[in-house]
């Protein structure tokens, strides 16, 4: 049974809308909620009851969020081969209401440039893909490395060739002053809101964790704010109810850097508390899990009125040559793609291509668009990447897979399907891309990536 840290309800005991009995009450039961958002370059809403063999049959909306999803229980989701294909993505309900800020404050219309400064592993930063447009960059930042593994693996699946995922600190972002349209800053923090979800979570809070984690949101907010535009949108979002992490953060955003809060229009039956700040009365909204069905959560959003820009270092990447070009070209859809070389292939909308340039010359990049493989013999060796991608032409062979196929394809066993055709295809799995394989005559090599393969065992 997870038990609140009385110092934490202690320390909530004058925040809005919080009841310490419904609260204690709802830590007690560990109901477990499942969430997914569906991904709209694969999956429409009405292929959900193809989810985990059908379990979404009776599927409820999030209510804040057109793709989010609650799941009546929790399927296998790794021996789902669906999630592997990136259809969709596991996460927490409140999260999702990251949408609202994006939709009702962003100019959703015009090309942005987005940075996601804390992104790993990547829940945020997929929604910001579906929510920003084709003509938009989404650069997904994640320090520590390790994790910006797990952030790349993630995008990668989700598919979306407007995306550079980089792995710096927040103050390398000094040399983009001005640069960003939108900056989303879901901090690391205390964590409180995960308590139910991960009692682990409990027995590292404490007040001095507390303290430790809104000095270092300080930090990472006065080193990523420079790259913000004049006029540009901030979210700042925690997962933690402490005000020190919250309010107090928003008072310090408005009182020291001088932003605008701004408010959102949040229908009242969703159950969301608008709180007010001590100092300069910024709203924020903030998620109790005795009131929404989801977990705790934080988030508030603010206008930077003035700032510099700057000229910016910039590396013009590699091109291909026509050669490459011309080999690539059978194997991607019509598009205004520039194909960029860097030992391999990769494609990036060309609109994106001068933002790209600058991202390249100041920030560590771990991976840009979409990879496409390498060019060998003349002929390209495709990437895992554009299997999984929104660039891929459609016109390729292909061969569908059924559940015990797909499954050990995704465990990167022997197949016994025969496809019809032979050389390099796409293995599938109701009609969505899982990877590549080549079929040889008397075998098939199995072309799904080791570092990604299945190593649970049913
Ligand atoms: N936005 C992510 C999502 O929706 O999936 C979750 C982000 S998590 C709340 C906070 C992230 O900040 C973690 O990935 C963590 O590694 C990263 N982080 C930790 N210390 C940091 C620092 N000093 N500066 C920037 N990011 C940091």
């Amino acid at each position: 049974m997870a038990i609140v840290p009385p110092a934490l309800l202690q320390s909530l005991q004058h925040l809005p809308g919080f009841d310490a009995q419904a609260f204690i009450d709802v830590h007690a039961q560990e109901e477990k909620i499942t969430s997914i958002r569906v991904n709209p370059l694969k999956f429409t809403n009405d292929d959900l009851t193809s989810i985990g063999g059908g379990i979404a049959n009776t599927s409820e909306a999030v209510p804040w969020s057109r793709w989010g999803h609650y799941l009546p229980e929790r399927p296998s989701f790794t021996f789902d081969p669906l999630f592997h294909a990136g259809c969709y993505y596991v996460q927490e309900a409140s999260s999702m209401f990251l949408e609202q800020a994006i939709t009702q404050l962003a100019i959703l219309d015009q090309p942005l440039k987005v940075l996601d400064l804390c992104a790993a592993p990547g829940g945020k930063s997929t929604h910001l893909q579906s929510l920003i447009s084709k003509e938009s960059l989404l650069v997904s930042n994640e320090v520590i490395r390790q994790r910006a593994g797990i952030l790349r693996q993630n995008m990668t699946k989700w598919g979306g060739a407007n995306v550079v995922v980089t792995a710096n600190d927040p103050q390398h972002f000094a040399r983009l002053e001005g640069f960003f349209d939108v900056l989303v800053v879901d901090a690391p923090c205390s964590g409180s809101g995960l308590f139910r979800r991960d009692p682990e979570a409990i027995n590292e809070w404490s007040p001095d964790a507390v303290q430790l984690c809104c000095g270092r949101q300080r930090r990472i907010l006065s080193d990523a704010l420079p790259c913000l535009a004049a006029g540009g949108l901030l979210v700042y979002s925690t997962c933690s109810y402490s005000a020190e992490e919250d309010e107090a953060i928003a008072d310090w955003l408005v009182e020291e850097w001088g932003l605008e809060n701004l408010s959102l229009e949040v229908a009242q039956s969703w159950g969301i508390v608008t709180s007010q700040s001590p100092n300069t009365g910024s709203v924020g909204y903030r998620f109790f899990p005795d009131q929404v069905k989801g977990e705790g959560f934080y988030l508030a959003c603010f206008r930077k009125g003035s700032g510099g820009a700057s000229r910016y270092k910039t590396t013009k990447p590699e091109a291909a040559s026509s050669a490459e070009k011309a080999a690539v070209a059978p194997w991607i859809a019509a598009g205004d793609f520039s194909i960029l070389k860097e030992g391999f292939l990769y494609a990036l909308p060309a609109p994106l291509l001068e933002a790209f340039s600058i991202i390249k010359a100041n920030l560590y990049v771990q991976q840009a668009g979409v990879r496409l493989g390498e060019v060998m013999k003349g002929k390209l060796v495709p990437d895992h990447a554009l299997a999984l991608s929104e660039i891929i032409t459609p016109h390729l062979t292909a061969t569908d897979l059924d559940l015990s196929e797909a499954i050990k394809y995704l465990q990167r066993l022997d197949l016994s399907v025969q496809p019809e055709q032979r050389g390099w295809q796409l293995a599938r799995f109701g009609g969505h891309n899982l990877g590549w394989m080549n079929a040889l005559g008397n075998r098939i090599n199995n072309y799904y990536p080791k570092e990604f393969r299945i190593l649970k065992q049913a």
